[in-house]
């Protein structure tokens, strides 16, 4: 070996140089613009908001905010490319769109994945690998849909609802729009999109990819905008069906708004989703799911598995691996490529997550945290777990959304079983075990829409992904989710 190549040393904690990717083919927009009828437009009111990247907090960009005119103009737009060209197009050649939309988000794969890490704060492992090739992914899915409607429903005739208002969050910004407009259009839906404030750039991305494909003006109509651009929205008489994805809390007034109309709706809500260790799993393989099932995506994510519950004979033993894996993350620059946990999404996020740790605290659990250098600047929060856990905590009743598990210990599979359910809502969960049939049995009582065995936080367009109880209702994913789009006579 050449005596300039240094060896690594293992000392606790492997020392990585810094592989930063490089953002020098990125050109952001100083502006970005509503797209609404296949056109790049100004507001109406002239007005814009700052996009931060919460890394460092610089301004990326502005973005335009749309108020009622134009939402009006949008849901117009996507009206009269319903009732025209789009809703008579034969199913096949709608497909195409749909195809073409897929291969151009693989062609600016890396553009994406490089921009949603800026805007949002992710690791670029994260972008680059799960969340950009799962959006092509479902374009790609539903595109293989769209003319087969009839064998998906047999006996029936569906028809598209018409204009669909759909709403994301800022957890998964492309991914949330490709899982809303790829099943919209297979069906032969239009569609006015808002993307979360701080995370819009992707979505205008897509717009522009949009345009490339030649969708027809007005089918895809994507407005920028806070809280209240949302609510017109919601609130617009000609919009068929809302799609939201975020927050319990605005999921609930979204549904009062629209409880004395004919809307549609499908809501995915928060979760609080119970990870399962029994005494026959295999740890290691566990442990590793528990790491990825709550630090994956710093934590902002409405599935993550923010409950262990350990079966008491193997608590000491799992604990221990816990805490030696969480100190092997990193923790920074979320650009790098050795990067596994980045900056929390925004200031606002960074403090509710900190006001759940306080509070931990204070209700009397044991905090353990990665002992890390965080970066100066920025949005950061270190990997922490919480043990002396009681059901009537706080951290483990309520949705934090940022990298905070609560570890609690079972006896016996009833006592889990309950301990699991005690909850509001029911999106998620995992379980790790030796026994098939333990599996089994815990998929068939755990009340969650999702469960997941002996591996956690797995996504396919092929397969159905939903809740109940306060995580929300209908389903998005699968052959499951082209009804919510859909009268089916
Ligand atoms: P919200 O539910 O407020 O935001 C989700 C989306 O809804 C955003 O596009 C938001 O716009 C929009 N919106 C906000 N208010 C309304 C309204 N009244 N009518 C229609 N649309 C609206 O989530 P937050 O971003 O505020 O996050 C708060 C908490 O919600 C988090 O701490 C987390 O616990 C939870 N959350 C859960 C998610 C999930 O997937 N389950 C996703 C995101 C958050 P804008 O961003 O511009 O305000």
């Amino acid at each position: 070996m050449s005596s300039k190549i240094k060896s690594l040393k293992y000392n606790g904690k492997w020392d990585f140089s810094p592989s930063i990717e490089s953002i020098e083919d990125i050109s952001l927009k100083k502006e970005y613009q509503l797209f609404i009828n296949g056109q790049f437009q100004k507001p109406i009111s002239k007005k814009y908001f700052p996009s931060i990247n919460p890394s460092n907090e610089q301004q990326l960009t502005k973005i335009a905010h749309a108020e009622s005119k134009d939402v009006d103009l949008a849901v117009n737009s996507a009206r009269n490319a319903f009732n025209g060209h789009w809703g008579k197009l034969p199913a096949k050649e709608r497909a195409k769109y749909i195809y073409r939309i897929a291969r151009i988000i693989q062609e600016k794969s890396k553009e994406l994945a490089i921009v949603e890490t800026l805007d949002g704060g992710k690791p670029i492992r994260e972008s680059r690998d799960i969340d950009i090739p799962l959006a092509a992914a479902h374009f790609f899915y539903y595109a293989g849909w769209a003319d087969k409607l009839q064998y998906a429903f047999p006996n029936r005739t569906p028809k598209p609802l018409g204009v669909v208002g759909q709403i994301i969050p800022w957890n998964f910004p492309l991914m949330m729009a490709a899982w809303k407009i790829a099943p919209a259009l297979a069906t032969g839906n239009t569609v006015v999109l808002k993307p979360a404030e701080t995370t819009s750039i992707t979505a205008l991305i897509l717009a522009e990819i949009i345009q490339q494909a030649e969708l027809p003006p007005g089918v895809v109509n994507i407005i920028t905008g806070d809280g209240s651009t949302g609510e017109l929205i919601v609130n617009h008489p000609d919009v068929n069906k809302i799609a939201f994805t975020g927050s319990t809390k605005v999921g609930k007034s979204i549904m009062q708004s629209i409880s004395s109309t004919t809307k549609r709706s499908t809501m995915e809500l928060g979760g609080k989703a119970a990870n399962i260790i029994f005494e026959d799993a295999p740890v290691d393989q566990a442990v590793e799911g528990v790491i990825n099932g709550i630090y994956f995506n710093q934590g902002h994510v409405c599935c993550a598995g923010s409950r262990l519950f350990v079966q008491e004979s193997v608590y000491e033993l799992v604990l221990r691996k816990l805490k030696d894996r969480m100190q092997s993350l990193v923790v920074g620059n979320p650009l790098d490529k050795n990067t596994d946990i980045g900056a929390i999404n925004s200031k606002e996020q960074l403090s509710t997550i900190n006001k759940y740790i306080d509070l931990g605290v204070k209700e009397g659990a044991d905090i353990f945290q990665l002992n890390c250098e965080l970066p100066n600047g920025g949005y950061w929060c270190p990997p922490t777990l919480f043990t002396n856990v009681s059901q009537s905590h706080s951290i483990a009743n309520e949705e934090i959304f940022g990298p905070v598990l609560a570890v609690q210990t079972f006896r016996t599979t009833q006592e889990v079983i309950n301990k699991a359910n005690n909850t509001p809502f029911g999106l998620s969960a995992g379980v790790w075990t030796d026994k098939g049939s333990k599996a089994f049995n815990l998929a068939s009582k755990l009340k969650a829409g999702v469960i997941w065995a002996n591996t956690y936080n797995k996504f396919d367009p092929t397969s159905p992904f939903g809740g109940y109880k306060e995580s929300g209702h209908g389903r998005e994913g699968g052959l499951h989710g082209l009804s919510p789009y859909l009268n089916l006579e």
